[in-house]
């Protein structure tokens, strides 16, 4: 018989001696990945800011896909409107962007778990205070934000919503110093965690980076209008150029005088997200002067080289596999075959884990090319494995379809701890690379061989010799356990509602 007529054994790779710990059960519809939490759009002079606005939001929709809102100012009264959904559908009415008015506007996307979304905590927050209006929109987290919270709660504040974001609002308009930029430095100095943040007052837009820089935020420009936005993505959507970086630790104030810096807070290493440029920020995004979809090609040449096996094409798991998988392509001379084709049109609520489509699993969302798998030594090529069941399914579906051997390569080293600055990131116990040694997870997963990228081939990839034992260059906390900011309220025993934002149980 022809090699290429045996049937495929689908369990091949799994051993059947191993015995595997009880797993938690997860979602079979989730796409098994860590989800960014917010994109954040703001413009100041223009009088199409609410439009920008939106269609900035639109290009920032793969940092959150459960709510968006945009507050406007026209000179007299702040205008606003928020609901949960994407952001084409929220705003999609002429009648909904005629009511936002005026020459300056803030936007915000986020994600969230699903049932905890609550109309309440879409951003941008707004609230009256001492000099007027304030609005506020916020990609990260605050890592002190229950125990800043329980504080003002504690001395009178009454709070509106579940959102870490709300305590900055609390706190500028709390704070006794006599100027808006005052406030919002005196606000942020009492509070811990990642921030990127845009706030807009009667006279001003502001943009902050926390001290570490660990999430984006950039300053374009166009016909002499401003932008704050969290990649460049959202600037090429309504052609603006790229300005800059707001660098770590500046707080940028934008008026009709023009573009004030200030660097309140002490200066420290950066520590961007190196998650970023693995999985987060869209590939056509350049972010810190690095083109997002040329770093992860050179992630997936170094784990060419650092993971090399004889075989006969490379696929991606589409789509953040893709540029990863072209890099491990090029470098290993392997084909790159697109070996799994993905359906884009899988809505959320469609995904929802009814009984009656629950057995499709990924079948819904990915379906494997037989014509380009069937008999042939199949490398895998995925940015991470969180859960790893998503990973299982695919390799049964590559297996299923006539691939002889599967082998899995792996972008970014073991996921194996939480993010507490503003990833929608499982407990650590539901992380599979924290729960078992490469050899199980190689046997749970299917294949025949896993490896992931090292931490130093991950920062070689990045530009650098390798990982900065003292002091990192990046933040790699969920790949090494090192936080670079404090996690107080972690530490206080409250990390359900530190990872999940939005809970009510905060
Ligand atoms: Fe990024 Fe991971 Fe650090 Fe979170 S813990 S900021 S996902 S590198």
């Amino acid at each position: 018989m022809p090699e290429s007529d045996k049937k495929p054994d689908v369990s091949a790779g799994r051993s059947s001696d191993l015995r595997f710990p009880d797993l938690p059960y997860s979602n079979p519809f989730d796409d098994d990945k860590l989800h960014e939490e917010c994109g954040v759009f703001g413009i100041y002079g223009t009088d199409d800011a609410a439009a920008h606005t939106a269609l900035g939001l639109h290009a920032l929709q793969h940092r959150g896909q459960e709510s968006a809102g945009i507050v406007s100012y026209d000179g007299n009264r702040f205008n606003t409107h928020r609901n949960l959904g994407l952001v084409g559908d929220i705003f999609s009415s002429q009648a909904v962007m005629d009511s936002l008015e005026g020459d300056r506007a803030i936007g915000h996307n986020r994600y969230s778990t699903s049932g905890e979304t609550l109309l309440r905590n879409v951003q941008p927050l707004f609230a009256e205070f001492a000099f007027g209006g304030l609005a506020i929109a916020h990609n990260g987290n605050l890592t002190n934000a229950i125990a800043v919270r329980r504080e003002l709660v504690n001395r009178g504040s009454i709070f509106h919503t579940t959102s870490d974001s709300e305590v900055l609002i609390h706190l500028i308009s709390t704070s006794t110093r006599n100027t808006v930029s005052d406030r919002i430095v005196d606000a942020l100095q009492g509070v811990e965690g990642a921030y990127s943040l845009i706030a807009m007052t009667n006279d001003a837009m502001y943009g902050v980076r926390d001290p570490l820089g660990v999430r984006p935020l950039i300053i374009g420009s166009i016909d002499g209008a401003t932008i704050l936005t969290s990649e460049t993505c959202a600037l090429d959507i309504i052609g603006a150029e790229y300005v800059r970086d707001v660098e770590p630790g500046e707080m940028v104030i934008v008026d009709s005088s023009g573009v004030l810096s200030l660097k309140p807070f002490a200066v420290s290493p950066p520590r961007f997200c190196i998650f970023e440029y693995v999985y987060f920020a869209r590939p056509d995004s350049v972010v810190g002067d690095t083109s997002v979809y040329e770093a992860r090609k050179r992630i997936g040449a170094e784990l060419a080289r650092e993971a090399a096996v004889d075989a006969d094409i490379v696929v991606p798991v589409p789509d953040s596999g893709n540029p990863a998988a072209m890099g491990y392509a090029v470098e290993s001379g392997i084909p790159f075959e697109l070996g799994i084709i993905r359906n884009h049109y899988v809505g959320r609520t469609f995904i929802e884990p009814s009984d009656s489509i629950r057995h499709l699993g990924v079948k819904l969302k990915h379906n494997a090319n037989r014509a380009y798998i069937e008999g042939k030594r199949v490398i895998l090529v995925d940015d991470s494995i969180v859960r790893g069941t998503t990973s299982t399914k695919i390799v049964e579906m590559v297996r299923a379809a006539g691939a002889t051997e599967v082998h899995m390569r792996i972008a970014s080293p073991p996921t194996t701890h939480s993010c507490y600055y503003g990833v929608d990131t499982p407990e650590r116990d539901k992380l599979i690379a924290a729960r078992l040694d490469l050899e199980t997870l190689r046997a749970y997963v299917g294949v025949d061989s896993l490896a992931y990228i090292s931490m130093d081939g991950l920062y070689r990839a990045m530009g650098q010799e390798n990982r900065n034992a003292e002091v990192p260059q990046f933040c790699d906390a969920c790949f090494s356990g090192e936080y670079p900011v404090a996690l107080s309220d972690h530490e206080q025993g409250d990390d359900g509602a530190q990872l999940s934002l939005l809970s009510e149980r905060v």
